[in-house]
Formats: C-alpha cells, sequence, structure tokens
C-alpha cells in the first residue's frame, strides 16, 4: 500500500498508525482522523494518496464554506 518501508527523511522505522490531523483554513479547521505511516525516529508523517485526497477535498470544502457535513466540535479562540 504505501510506496516507504523507510522514512525518506531518516530511514527510520515507520509505523501504521491513527492519527489526527487539522486542516486549516483562513480562521475555520477541520480535526479529521486518518490514517498515516509514522516514523518512529523522527515522526515524519508520510500518507497514502487516498488520505492525501481526503485531506484536500475537506481543505477545499473548508475554503468554499460547505461545511454542512462536519460536525461542529469547538471554537477557536487567538490569545494576544
Ligand atoms: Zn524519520
Amino acid at each position: 500500500m504505501m510506496p516507504f518501508s523507510k522514512c525518506p527523511v531518516c530511514s527510520g522505522e515507520i509505523m501504521e498508525k491513527q492519527v489526527e490531523e487539522i486542516i486549516y483554513s483562513g480562521n475555520n479547521a477541520v480535526i479529521i482522523s486518518v490514517k498515516a505511516e509514522v516514523c518512529l525516529k523522527c515522526g515524519e508523517r508520510l500518507y497514502s494518496p487516498e488520505v492525501i485526497q481526503k485531506m484536500e477535498s475537506i481543505k477545499v470544502k473548508l475554503e468554499k464554506n460547505e461545511i454542512d457535513e462536519f460536525k461542529k466540535i469547538g471554537q477557536f479562540y487567538k490569545a494576544a
């Protein structure tokens, strides 16, 4: 499934994990839980093309404000 068997950054061991990614657009963000290959040494995350595509489509929806399918879980605040 993955083109890598070792981390392309540091050649460390990689392991499939369920990770949370935050996709930002402007002041909005969507949290998504996806599978990624994570380097045990440097923490580099590698995604399959399907996951990348999914994250891209979420970003596009967020940019267009098509957020009906997303569940609101909280709000972002900014401190000075
Ligand atoms: Zn690495």
